[in-house]
């Protein structure tokens, strides 16, 4: 029996921009390393597994797309007589997927109860075709935003190019000093074709590209069969060393007959090979005491992929789900996936994900592929689960968290928190970030009447300031203590001290007409579940946010919390008049501190608006405020 879907209209390879899910379940992190593979729908790309759990059937069940490509990895033994070689720019030796798996495919459908339809079929094989070669989703997010990180350079910018004429085709090319015929650069000033170096997979070269650089002083080469159909190439520069980005691609490729439109992507771009081996497991199993390290296994214990700098995801995520709150929230294995468009791209359904995946232990097994080092294979580690859906959508629209680049952990727990509290949450359940929340009470005094006024805010975490005390050291003992801290430890205890401290502030009292200012001080109304803290590092050091590396000391013994919990009024204590309490007190901004931001380009309005809620007499603080506060939707 022939599966009769084979011819169906709906059937089309993946465009240049649509997501393919052919690593990880799009549900759980099952992938195309169990035993029975990864089932890729043909209409739509999901990902689904195919295990015990089956949400590939269930992909089914729902969207009634009948035909999977079923996609099987398995490890091939490699003998290695010696160590890996590391990656550097051009000098490309990476592994190739090819070159660690053996990859197995069929088609399957679901409707008709084919195991292993007929592919021959030209319609069907493009469309396996297309997902084979599309980028993964995760690699596909990488590159885009690795490639955002490259610019152009002045030899790129003011590249002159000699006349023009056609390169041979790609049938015909080969270097100008060899006979090889692919890994080959463009020389885009005088057209040369230039081999590159040889490559581990087998692919062969010998540098001619480099020899004609250095020969020619010409700057800069674009690698031949990395040119994407959306108009971005591997674009080196050997004057800089540095790969770059050619805004006018287009134009240097045409003078030399290579029309964008007309290529397919045929080789590794140099950006997916380096994060190729950017995503290789490395790590040391020693503490910096030189302790061995063991490995653990089971549920909770879970560990997750660097994805270029994600540490502060990975961070953040294991503290977060670390939580009952949260366990309790998101993890219910028990549970049925709710039905949406598309998983990846629904916040409940990634976050669930990534709960089974920490949780569960499923994933927490010894893999014979990873070890501690090249030379104690003895100690196999966990593979460790790759959280780019997440990233990816918690980063979507994010001006910081969508790059590849290092981001501050607390910055993106609020971003987080911001999602969470906005997403729907089944009443039974609650929203998590609730036990965060608390109450911080305000207490202003006339310093002239002694009246007093009272204000509420809720929070979810604090930002304390770090007592900065530097360290005096002698000339000679700073060579030897080498990279230690060069500011005193502060305890914990401290930093509350002087967060919750009193402090006088420039307001003319409504009541009295007083000029003399007001008492400050906040404490806590409430107090959450628990407690988010941040350690304010930045300071501003002649305008320029500076990180300060205070150690912050956090014991291991309980901290009480009771001195810092706000009385209330007091029997004693005259409120200010009620009317009166509702107009703002009037306030006049320090002209200085007030010339002085104006002068860094701030509006007026929010100026004084800063410098109110600092004191009125610090023009850093107020500054520091501003850069805080600039998202706020009532800032004007
Ligand atoms: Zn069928
Ligand atoms: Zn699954
Ligand atoms: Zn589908
Ligand atoms: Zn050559
Ligand atoms: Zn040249
Ligand atoms: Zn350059
Ligand atoms: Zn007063």
């Amino acid at each position: 029996m022939a599966c009769k879907h084979l011819e169906s209209l709906e059937l089309r390879p993946p465009g240049p921009n649509q997501a393919v899910y052919r690593e990880d379940c799009t549900q759980c992190f099952d992938s195309i390393d169990d035993s029975t593979g990864l089932d890729v729908c043909l209409y739509c790309f999901n990902g689904g597994c195919t295990g015990d759990r089956n949400h590939s059937q269930l992909h089914y069940a729902r969207s009634q797309h009948p035909l999977v490509l079923n996609i099987r990895r398995t490890k091939r033994v490699i003998e290695r007589d010696e160590p890996r070689q590391k990656m550097s720019k051009l000098a490309i030796s990476a592994e190739t997927e090819a070159d660690r798996f053996d990859t197995h495919l069929v088609v399957r459908c679901y409707e008709c109860g084919i195991d292993d339809v007929d592919t021959t079929s030209a319609r069907i094989a493009s469309v396996v075709d297309g997902v084979m070669k599309a980028n993964t989703f995760s690699r596909q997010e990488e590159v885009k935003a690795w490639e955002q990180e490259m610019t152009s350079c002045e030899h790129v910018l003011t590249l002159a190019q000699e006349p023009a004429r056609a390169i041979e085709s790609q049938d015909l090319g080969h270097c100008s000093m060899c006979s090889l015929q692919e890994n080959l650069w463009l020389c885009l000033q005088c057209g040369n074709l230039g081999c590159g170096r040889a490559q581990f997979g087998g692919v062969g070269g010998q540098s001619h590209g480099l020899a004609h650089a250095d020969a020619s002083h010409h700057a800069v080469a674009v690698k031949l069969g990395s040119i994407t159909p959306e108009g971005t190439a591997d674009v080196y520069c050997y004057q800089c060393d540095e790969e770059r980005v050619d805004e006018d691609l287009g134009k240097h490729l045409a003078h030399w007959g290579i029309l964008l439109a007309e290529r397919q992507k045929t080789e590794k771009s140099l950006t997916e090979m380096q994060i190729e081996q950017n995503l290789k497991w490395e790590f040391s199993m020693t503490t910096e005491d030189g302790k061995e390290l063991k490995p653990l296994f089971g549920p909770g214990l879970t560990g997750l992929k660097n994805l270029g700098n994600s540490c502060y995801l990975a961070s953040t995520a294991q503290c977060l789900f670390s939580l009952p709150q949260f366990q309790k929230r998101y993890f219910h294995p028990e549970d049925q996936p709710s039905q949406v468009q598309e998983p990846a791209q629904d916040l409940e359904t990634q976050l669930r994900k990534i709960a089974d995946g920490l949780l569960s232990g499923r994933y927490s097994k010894p893999d014979s592929d990873v070890v501690a080092s090249e030379y104690s294979a003895e100690v196999p580690c966990q593979k460790g689960l790759a959280p780019s859906m997440l990233k990816h959508l918690v980063g979507r629209g994010h001006v910081e968290f969508s790059t590849m680049r290092q981001q501050d952990a607390f910055e993106f727990l609020l971003h987080l928190f911001k999602l969470i509290n906005r997403s729907q949450h089944p009443p039974a359940l609650g929203d998590p970030t609730d036990a965060f929340r608390f109450v911080m009470e305000q207490r202003l005094q006339c310093l002239s009447c002694k009246k007093v006024r009272y204000s509420t805010e809720e929070q979810d975490n604090i930002s304390v300031p770090l007592p900065v005390r530097k360290i005096e050291r002698l000339a000679d003992q700073s060579e030897s203590s080498g990279s230690a801290s060069e500011y005193e430890p502060v305890t914990f205890k401290e930093c509350l001290d002087s967060f919750t401290a009193e402090e006088v502030v420039e307001l003319t009292c409504v009541s009295c007409g007083s000029k003399d200012g007001f008492t400050k001080r906040s404490l806590f109304k409430t107090f959450p579940a628990v407690l988010a803290v941040n350690a304010r590092r930045i300071m501003q050091v002649n305008w320029v946010p500076t990180k300060v590396d205070v150690p912050v000391i956090v014991g291991d013994d309980p901290i009480t919390l009771d001195g810092y919990k706000s009385p209330g009024k007091q029997d004693s204590e005259e409120l200010m008049p009620e009317d009166a309490a509702a107009a703002q007190p009037a306030f006049t901004a320090n002209p200085e501190a007030l010339a002085n931001l104006e002068q860094m380009g701030f509006p007026t309005a929010r100026c004084e608006k800063a410098l109110h809620a600092t004191g009125n007499t610090d023009a850093n603080a107020a500054m520091e405020w501003l850069f805080a506060h600039m998202e706020d939707p009532d800032i004007d």
